[in-house]
This record gives structure tokens, C-alpha cells and sequence, in this order.
């Protein structure tokens, strides 16, 4: 049976790269973007089975008019993909609150509330969640640390969100990909405005990563669609797509840190109960 989805963030990368996938195979496509001019590439190829919808998930009166527009022109919605997002970089000391708040605006508080907006939808259509988190929403480094609290946050509400919606019939899949070749490096990464050189040393090592991958990341975003695509049809799919090589290597890392640091001081760490009483959680 074709699936009708709902992706926030088409105009490029990812979210163009699910929609093309889903469309290519038959399903309905509701392409969203603040622009709709930049929907035109992948909508006239599917004048049928695609709907053009204006979107900003920081202004939730416009999520909820294109959910329920979708809802009504495809009869239900069987996949909604939180996609839209964009990073800063700089050392927490540089990022102002103006920089750090308007991307929780995006990458957070505009997918609680796309959620909150879909979860009816998705209930009656017994539907999956796509949240778009990161590697780095698992995994930080010096100079991502505000881009990455947004994406831990993303892990933080998809993962409770799985155990909540599960036994209403509701799935969640939560994508954290590596680096792919998308506008994220580009236009979709702002450069702190202040800059520190005490952290030339180590959140200067991000701003000059990202400058000179961009262009030439190694993550394929054809191939990272198409295992989304392929983790919405399989009930039996992880929560979490690590997507590329660097992602699976970070996040191991990362496991391996808190590993370790729970072996150093475990016997000191955990013995803190009153009297010395297992703590049952
Ligand atoms: P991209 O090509 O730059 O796409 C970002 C998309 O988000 C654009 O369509 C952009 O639309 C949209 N967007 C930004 N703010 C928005 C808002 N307020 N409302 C609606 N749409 C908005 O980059 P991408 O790599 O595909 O990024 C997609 C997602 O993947 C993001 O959440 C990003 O954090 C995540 N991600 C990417 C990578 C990577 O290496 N590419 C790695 C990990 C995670 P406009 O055209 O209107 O700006």
C-alpha cells in the first residue's frame, strides 16, 4: 500500500532526498519548505502525488495548517519526518543567546510542537515519527556543543516519544547521520559571530573541519534515504539509523567514554543510597 507523508525542510539535502525516494516508489509526498518556490524541482516530476505546502516549524499555526491539509487531500498520514534543522558553530562561551535560542527555536521547540501537531494524524493512521537528530546528537566535539545539545534533545523527546506512542500503534525512528553532502555545511551553518582566540585551539578545530568539508562530505544522501525509507516499512527496524561509517565510529566512542568513566569510580559513584539501599528505578 503507498504511504502518504508529510516532510518538514524539502527544499534541499535530506528531506529532498526522502521525498524523492518515497516518490519514486509510488507514495504521496506533502513537500513542505518556508519557500515553496524550491519545491518546484521535485513537484513537477510528481504533479500526482505531491502537495506543495508552505512551512516554517517555527511558526506552528503553519504546521498545522499543511498537516491538516495533507490529512485531508491524502485521506490519512502515514509518516511524518521532522527534518528541518540547522547548526552553529563556536565554543559555548561564543554562541550568543540570540544564536543558541533561535536554533532551539528550529531544531527543538519546532519539532515538540510539529509532534504534539501530528501525534492525532499519526494515531488514527497508526503512523512512524522520522526525527532527524545527528551523530552528534549522540556525540559532541569542542565548537559543537550548542548544534549538539539541540540534537540531544531530539534523542531525549523521540526516545520517550517511542515508549509513550508504541502501544497506541504509533513507531519511532530517530536518524542520526554522520557528515552528508547537503547544504548543511553550507548555508545551514552559521559561524558564531564573536570569536575567542583562547578557543582557536579547539573550537577553531570545528569552524576549520566544517569550511573545508563542505562540498565533499563522505554521507551519500541518496543511500542514507533510502535506508530511512527502508526503516518506515520494516516494523521490526532499530529506533536508532546511525547513518555512515563516521557516525557508527563516534557514537561507539562515545559509548566506550561513559563506559569508562562509569568502571573509574563505579565503587564510589553508585554507592550514594541512604544506608546503602539498592536504588530501584
Ligand atoms: P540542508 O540541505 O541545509 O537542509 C536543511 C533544511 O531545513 C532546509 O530545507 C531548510 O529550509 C530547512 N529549515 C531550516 N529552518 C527551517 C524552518 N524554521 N522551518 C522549515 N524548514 C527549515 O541540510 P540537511 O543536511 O539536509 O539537514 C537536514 C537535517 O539533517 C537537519 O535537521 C540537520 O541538523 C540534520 N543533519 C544533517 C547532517 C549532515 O551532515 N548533512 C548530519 C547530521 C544531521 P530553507 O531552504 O528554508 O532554509
Amino acid at each position: 500500500m503507498p504511504k502518504s507523508w508529510l516532510i518538514t525542510g524539502c527544499s534541499s539535502g535530506l528531506g529532498a532526498a526522502i521525498a524523492e525516494e518515497a516518490l519514486a516508489r509510488g507514495d504521496r509526498v506533502a513537500l513542505t519548505a518556508r519557500d515553496t518556490e524550491k519545491l518546484t524541482r521535485i513537484a513537477a516530476r510528481y504533479p500526482s502525488t505531491t502537495l506543495s505546502l508552505h512551512l516554517d516549524v517555527t511558526v506552528p499555526g503553519s504546521v498545522a495548517a499543511a498537516i491538516a491539509t495533507a490529512e485531508q487531500a491524502f485521506g490519512q498520514l502515514d509518516v511524518f519526518v521532522n527534518n528541518a534543522g540547522y547548526g552553529v558553530i563556536g565554543a559555548v562561551e561564543e554562541v550568543s543567546p540570540e544564536e543558541y535560542r533561535q536554533m532551539f527555536e528550529t531544531n527543538v521547540f519546532g519539532l515538540i510542537e510539529a509532534t504534539r501537531l501530528a501525534l492525532p494524524a499519526l494515531r488514527r493512521s497508526h503512523g512512524t515519527f522520522v526525527n532527524m537528530s545527528s551523530g552528534s546528537g549522540i556525540a559532541t566535539r569542542a565548537g559543537f556543543g550548542l548544534y549538539s545539545s539541540t540534537k540531544f534533545a531530539v534523542e531525549a523527546i523521540s526516545e520517550a516519544l517511542a515508549l509513550e506512542v508504541r502501544p497506541l500503534g504509533v513507531r519511532v525512528v530517530i536518524v542520526e547521520p554522520g557528515a552528508f553532502r547537503t547544504d548543511f555545511l553550507g548555508r545551514s551553518m552559521t559561524i558564531a559571530a564573536t570569536r575567542l582566540p583562547i578557543y582557536d585551539e579547539t573550537a577553531g578545530g570545528m569552524r576549520t573541519l566544517s569550511e573545508s568539508m563542505s562540498g565533499s562530505q563522505p554521507g551519500d544522501p541518496v543511500r542514507a534515504a533510502k535506508v530511512i525509507v527502508a526503516a518506515v516499512d520494516d516494523e521490526a527496524a532499530p529506533l536508532r539509523l546511525p547513518l555512515g561509517p563516521d557516525a557508527h565510529r563516534n557514537i561507539k566512542a562515545k559509548l566506550d567514554w561513559v563506559s569508562a568513566d562509569m568502571a573509574a569510580w563505579g565503587d564510589r559513584t553508585a554507592a550514594t543510597s541512604f544506608e546503602q539501599l539498592e536504588v530501584k528505578t
